[in-house]
């Protein structure tokens, strides 16, 4: 077995209130996992490979638990909007264009060229309705070595003419793309097999644009085949208050997806949670459920900010995500610096929440939705070494903790100070990517 040991600063999210961080670390890793981490330089014996990083971080690599990958060319535009004049303006014209195969291969290729820069190693992404398109993203996640959770998603009424699913077409397509990209299915025309990377999930766009005769029909599918569900929860006051109208009997935003059976079939994930009730907080701890913060769509084009400091506090499995395009920027350390920002305003107008720390934020972003892609999101034995190495932000003449780096990397850093990905052991590289 060959082993490659890395030498740097390691940070590792043990807890959200308390990271290990240990200066000239090695980490040993054998066959893509850590076997352990180590103070002293290890024996080494015969074929070990050392990568020296010096005084560089070496963390966990970031997991982005909520991204519209079709949204990527709408990034950066129409925030002054809010969520449906968003959605009807901008997002819902730019989504139809994925019917044509083109144009989805264009748009997510870059999509996975910029994740692997922004050191997204992990990822849930919503796609589009059309099957042809959402096939074709699983196929190059599978391809890239990332980690993701992917799907088609589904809408059957509420939307426009022409972005809208015929429900019993819509549960047909969807059950032929789960049963299709389970893992060691064969990948369409080859000889070779999903690897489990990356995994089928079930993703309805949120309860307004879904019949009951689909979540329930999709119910049935998430049963059948054991996997879950990713889609949005009670992520503005309007949004909530139209599910409960068009779902009288269910009562809350939260009870139609677990009345339709979607939930405890494989990972629940759980986009902004802004406004949980008792039942919502009783369906996220029943579930084990992932809360997504997604601070930067928050401002954007929702209103209201999640109470994460309260959930965390709660033992709740909180994630952040970027929510491109309701959020503009890929890269998820920028919403580990957003969540603390946007705390402290939540805590400003409402003094009963707290505001996140720091390292808080960066455990959401790395162990807390790296949860849900088994062994990934920490520096530790029997983790997968799927990590970056982080420059040394120190400026000329000063020299800053391994704290101190790691926050200003958040706040002000960007993909040049990302000096290295590994995902599995393995080096991955966005610009060799065709
Ligand atoms: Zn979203």
């Amino acid at each position: 077995m060959k082993r490659v040991i890395y030498r740097g600063t390691v940070i590792d999210p043990v807890s959200p209130k308390k990271p290990d961080i240990r200066k000239g670390a090695y980490v040993i890793t054998e066959d893509g996992v850590i076997l352990s981490v180590e103070d002293r330089q290890p024996v080494q014996t015969e074929g070990d490979t050392i990568v020296d990083f010096g005084e560089n971080l070496i963390i966990p690599a970031f997991s982005d638990l909520h991204i519209h990958a079709p949204q990527f060319a709408e990034r950066g535009i129409g925030m002054d909007c809010l969520l449906f004049e968003w959605l009807n303006r901008y997002t819902f014209p730019e989504e139809a264009r994925f019917r044509e195969r083109s144009y989805a291969e264009t748009i997510y290729r870059q999509v996975i060229r910029e994740l692997i820069r922004q050191g997204t190693l992990h990822l849930a992404a919503f796609t589009t309705i059309h099957y042809e398109a959402s096939d074709l993203f699983f196929r190059l996640l599978e391809e890239s070595g990332l980690y993701a959770l992917a799907g088609k998603i589904n809408m059957d009424r509420n939307s426009p003419d022409y972005y809208v699913e015929d429900t019993a077409r819509s549960l047909a397509d969807t059950e032929r793309f789960v049963s299709e990209h389970l893992p060691g299915g064969r990948i369409g025309g080859t000889d070779r097999h999903y690897s489990g990377r990356v995994r089928p999930i079930l993703i309805p766009r949120f309860a307004p644009t879904c019949s009951g005769e689909l979540l329930h029909g999709l119910g049935r599918i998430g049963q059948r085949y054991k996997v879950g569900v990713h889609t949005h929860l009670v992520e503005s006051r309007e949004e909530a208050a139209w599910a409960k109208e068009l779902f009288p009997g269910d009562g809350s935003d939260g009870a139609i997806y677990e009345n339709a059976g979607l939930l405890g079939n494989g990972p629940s994930i759980f986009a902004h949670v802004i406004f949980p009730t008792e039942t919502e907080e009783r369906i996220l701890r029943q579930y084990g459920a992932y809360a997504v913060h997604c601070p930067d769509a928050t401002s954007n084009i929702t209103a209201g900010i999640m109470p994460a400091a309260r959930l965390l506090a709660g033992g709740f499995p909180l994630a952040l995500g970027t929510d491109v395009g309701g959020g503009h920027f890929t890269g998820v350390y920028r919403q580990v610096a957003r969540a603390v920002q946007i705390s402290k305003m939540k805590e400003f107008y409402e003094p009963e929440e707290k505001r996140v720390a720091f390292f808080e934020a960066f455990y959401m972003a790395t162990a807390g939705g790296g949860a849900v892609f088994g062994n990934a999101g920490r520096i530790a034995p029997g983790y997968r070494f799927d990590a970056l190495v982080i420059r040394d932000m120190s400026d000329e003449g000063t020299q800053l903790s391994p704290e101190e780096s790691l926050e200003r990397f958040c706040y002000i850093g960007d993909d040049r100070d990302i000096l290295a990905r590994y995902a599995d052991g393995k080096l991955l590289s966005y610009d060799t990517l065709s």
